[in-house]
């Protein structure tokens, strides 16, 4: 018999590699699509397409979290083995405009998630992704899975809400439930809005002389950036551990915005200098400071590893958007 996966977010970016890892490894995927997502142009596409693969092994569903009883009926006919929650505004910057939202998705959706579990006979494993933000200005560097949560912006609350409350329900009601606490994870299918994908982005425009300049925020920040390829792997192993249990997906390294810049720049050949301008609209009115993981229990406990280095990531997402932007025949 299959193992039966059911995915929050999946026509995220994680949702989607997730849902490609899980397939392969012979599971069936449902998939809860919010009615506002365009599946034509989603990130899931070719499977969508595939018709072997759609409506036989992969299942999309229309629900939100914001609408229990949808998504408890969803869960109740999908019968999952184990629950990826993916889903919830994940942009830190847009968490300061929508704040309210942000904690209804990211905080109250998660708690109605784990209320419908505890109510099911047979309850399936949940693995949650929370985010490096619930540390915010931490004491600890690097942190792991016992630093106290800071949180200093409205999605890092709301994170650090959600992931206080999956550890609630597993001691309580002896939920198979584990928290990911993902650092920033990207990958030629991160969103373009993320400075990432952002820079990398428009390094190619700017290269297929499609755009002229590249305005951003502070290029000072540092990230612990990993691949988001490596870490769907961490989520998948953490719900097949024996017991389950919190644990920091990292690299252990930091980088800055200039380092992304400079390596994407150079990817496509050109002085990142001559295009690169600071514009105030894309400074935070906060930023984390000293965010870096060590994912040593990871490792460790669940024989977790990065594949892809930081270098080869960025340029490896710069050559990405250069192919998708080239007019075709080009
Ligand atoms: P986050 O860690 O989830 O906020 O990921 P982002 O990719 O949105 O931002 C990473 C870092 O890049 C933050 O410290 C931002 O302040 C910084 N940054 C600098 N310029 C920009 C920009 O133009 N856009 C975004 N999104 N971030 C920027």
């Amino acid at each position: 018999m299959s193992k039966i996966a059911l995915i929050t977010g999946i026509t995220g970016q994680d949702g989607s590699y997730l849902t490609e890892l899980l397939l392969e490894r012979g599971y069936v995927v449902h998939g809860v699509v919010r009615r506002t997502s365009s599946l034509d142009r989603s990130r899931l596409k070719d499977l969508y397409a595939d018709s072997e693969t759609y409506k036989n092994r992969l299942f999309l569903h229309y629900a939100d979290l914001d609408d229990p009883t949808t998504l408890r009926r969803v869960i109740f006919k999908a019968a999952p083995d184990e629950i990826y929650h993916l889903a919830g505004q994940s942009h830190v910057g847009l968490s300061f405009e929508i704040p309210e939202s942000t904690c209804e998705m990211t905080a109250m959706g998660t708690l109605r998630l784990l209320e419908m579990i505890r109510d099911l006979p047979k309850k399936p494993r949940l693995f949650h992704a929370a985010s490096s933000e619930i540390f915010g200005k931490p004491t600890d560097v690097p942190q792991d899975e016992k630093t106290s949560l800071r949180p200093v912006n409205p999605y890092g609350c709301a994170k650090a809400f959600a992931f206080q409350m999956v550890a609630v329900y597993r001691d309580t009601f002896g939920i198979f439930a584990c928290n990911g606490i993902m650092y920033n994870h990207e990958s030629p299918r991160r969103g373009e809005n993320f400075v990432t994908r952002k820079i990398c982005r428009a390094a190619a425009a700017i290269k297929l002389g499609i755009e002229k300049e590249l305005s951003l925020g502070d290029l000072s920040s540092k990230r612990d950036w990993g691949d988001a390829r490596d870490y769907v792997v961490g989520m998948f192993l953490a719900l097949q551990h024996e017991t389950p249990g919190d644990y920091v997906f990292a690299t252990g390294e930091l980088n800055s915005v200039e380092d992304v810049v400079r390596i994407a720049f150079e990817t496509v050949g050109l002085d990142w200098k001559q295009f690169v301008k600071q514009d105030p609209r894309f400074m935070r009115p906060a930023e984390p400071q000293r965010l870096i993981g060590n994912p040593s229990k990871a490792e460790l406990q669940l024989g977790w590893k990065r594949t892809r280095a930081f270098t080869q990531l960025i340029a490896e997402m710069t050559l990405s958007d250069l192919e998708n932007l080239r007019p075709t025949g080009a």
